[in-house]
């Protein structure tokens, strides 16, 4: 393929670059996405949100095996095949990047294989597997090259005994002893993973709590929880330097105040401390594109300075997350096509898909106190829900901040079972402007868990009932 003409080509097929490039077909533009992994759907179906969610369900599955006694069902102790269970997942995973490819015929959205290279504002030029090369001329370049997972300089991932989350997500056995570095959303769903599989799970977290930016009371809600479950959550430390051992690798930390150093050995050590934009060979210094502390720079409309190229997704600011990628993806076709395509930031759901789940929208404690805001808060705990004591799944709470002289809600944050499918409900009264009222006055069918979120709006007016 050389010099072919199109109307938008866009670099990169994860969330942001798959849904981008379909939308844009479907308004009518000719439409390339340049991939220069084997299968489509970067980072989120290859080796993130998927199987990630894929290791969670079966390894959720296995704990509950084991306690179904206590509903008078006796199964005997569950045994573990890990093989059966990676298959299963790699399984889901290829249903869904080949759902993708299956997408791009169906739009007829041309996948280009090989790694692409931005030579001028209208022309990309793709590398293949085999070295050969072509050139597309086009009317619009999206950047969606997604990120790749940070390190730390004394710790080489390997992806075999020091891992990413990759790796992580691909180990052939249960590590007897597991380090987790960073305690944030990979640390905490990953290590969830490989605890309920067995292993002996410590997390050294660099800051005083877990979930770095989240309400810091619900973070250290669930601090208590993690820690109930089992995992050893060590706050306020770094880690200093590790070693190659025969067994495993050694690991030195210390209090970030100060303090006594520890040295402890694990079998396997998951770094976690955060993704960085990926730009790797793009091209953008030689056709200027600004690129600040790692990230591609966009105007509101998603323009870099050079005309002709565009960016979305993890690669530029904003939450790394697939669904604030995709919607970037889809408001940008519809401005490429002439429509008013936008993306509300303050509407921008975020889950934790441990169990409980944290589910998240809108403004923190912190942020509003930061702003000067004055807010209401109405709190529920699932131990009062009727469902939660049935289900048996009764940890956890639902916090509703809403304005104090508006009761506009502000935000909205749940520990608790389903809180990732439940924050839904909070996430469209928000994109309507909506208040505590208007939820409190919503019925809600008993007995369900969402009944917590509408005893939290009573509880913002002081008149939750069943507590
Ligand atoms: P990516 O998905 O990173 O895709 C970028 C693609 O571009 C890649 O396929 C790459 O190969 C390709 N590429 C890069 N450079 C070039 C080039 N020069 N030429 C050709 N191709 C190129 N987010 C959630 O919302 N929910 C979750 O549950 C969740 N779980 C996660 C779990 C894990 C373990 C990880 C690591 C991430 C998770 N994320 C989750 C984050 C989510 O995966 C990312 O936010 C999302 O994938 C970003 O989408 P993107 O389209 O910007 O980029
Ligand atoms: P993160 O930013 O969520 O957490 C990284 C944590 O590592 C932070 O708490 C940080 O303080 C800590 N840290 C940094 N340096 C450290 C050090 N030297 N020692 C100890 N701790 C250190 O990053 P992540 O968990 O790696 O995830 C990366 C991205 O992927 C996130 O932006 C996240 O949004 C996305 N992701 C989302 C989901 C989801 O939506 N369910 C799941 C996985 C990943």
């Amino acid at each position: 393929m050389s010099d072919q003409q199109f109307d938008v080509v866009v670099i990169g097929s994860g969330p942001g670059g798959y849904v981008h490039a379909i939308r844009c077909a479907q308004l009518g533009l000719k439409t390339a996405c340049v991939e220069k992994r084997a299968t489509l759907g970067g980072t989120c179906l290859n080796v993130g949100c998927i199987p990630s969610k894929a290791l969670l369900q079966s390894s959720e599955k296995f704990v509950e095996a084991a306690h179904l006694d206590e509903h008078g069902i006796g199964v005997g102790a569950p045994t573990l095949d890990l093989a059966t269970m990676m298959k299963r997942k790699d399984g889901v995973v290829s249903k869904f990047t080949r759902g993708v490819e299956g997408l791009f015929k169906k739009n007829k959205v041309t996948w280009v294989k090989g790694a692409g290279r931005i030579t001028a504002g209208d022309t990309v030029e793709v590398t293949g597997a085999d070295g050969a090369v072509s050139t597309l001329k086009t009317r619009f370049i999206t950047i969606a090259t997604g990120s790749e997972p940070s390190s730390l300089p004394f710790l080489e991932i390997d992806e075999k005994t020091i891992v990413s989350s990759t790796g992580a997500i691909a180990l052939e056995k249960v590590p007897g002893r597991l380090a987790v570095i960073g305690g944030g959303v990979i640390g905490l769903e990953l290590g969830t993973v490989w605890h309920r599989l067995g292993s002996k799970v410590t997390v050294v977290e660099f800051l005083d709590n877990i979930l770095a930016g989240m309400d810091v009371g619900t973070a250290k809600d669930m601090a208590k929880i993690v820690k109930k479950q089992g995992m050893e959550v060590l706050t306020g430390t770094k880690v200093t330097g590790a070693a190659k051992t025969a067994g495993g690798v050694s690991l030195t930390w210390e209090p970030v105040a100060g303090g006594e150093a520890q040295t402890q050995e694990f079998d396997v050590v998951l770094v976690s401390v955060g993704r960085r934009a990926y730009i790797d060979g793009l091209g953008l210094d030689a056709v200027g594109v600004t690129v600040e502390r790692g990230k591609v720079v966009i105007d509101d409309h998603f323009k870099t300075n050079v005309n002709g190229i565009y960016a979305i997704g993890d690669v530029v600011k904003g939450p790394m997350l697939a669904h604030k990628a995709e919607d970037e993806g889809m408001a940008l076709a519809e401005i490429y096509a002439g429509q008013a395509g936008h993306v509300n930031y303050d509407v921008i759901p975020g889950v934790v898909y441990t169990w409980p789940e944290v589910a998240s929208v809108g403004k923190t404690e912190e942020q509003l106190k930061e702003a000067g805001i004055a807010y209401k808060v109405g709190k529920f705990p699932f131990l009062a829900n009727s469902r939660a004591g049935a289900v048996g799944e009764t940890d956890g709470s639902v916090k509703i901040l809403a304005d104090a002289t508006t009761d506009r809600v502000l935000g909205c944050h749940i520990i608790g079972p389903n809180a990732g499918e439940n924050i839904h409900e909070i996430v469209a009264i928000m994109e309507f402007g909506g208040s505590a009222e208007d939820v409190a006055r919503t019925c809600h069918a008993h007995p369900t868990l969402a009944e917590a979120i509408k005893e939290a709006a009573l509880a913002v007016d002081a008149r939750a009932i069943h507590i």
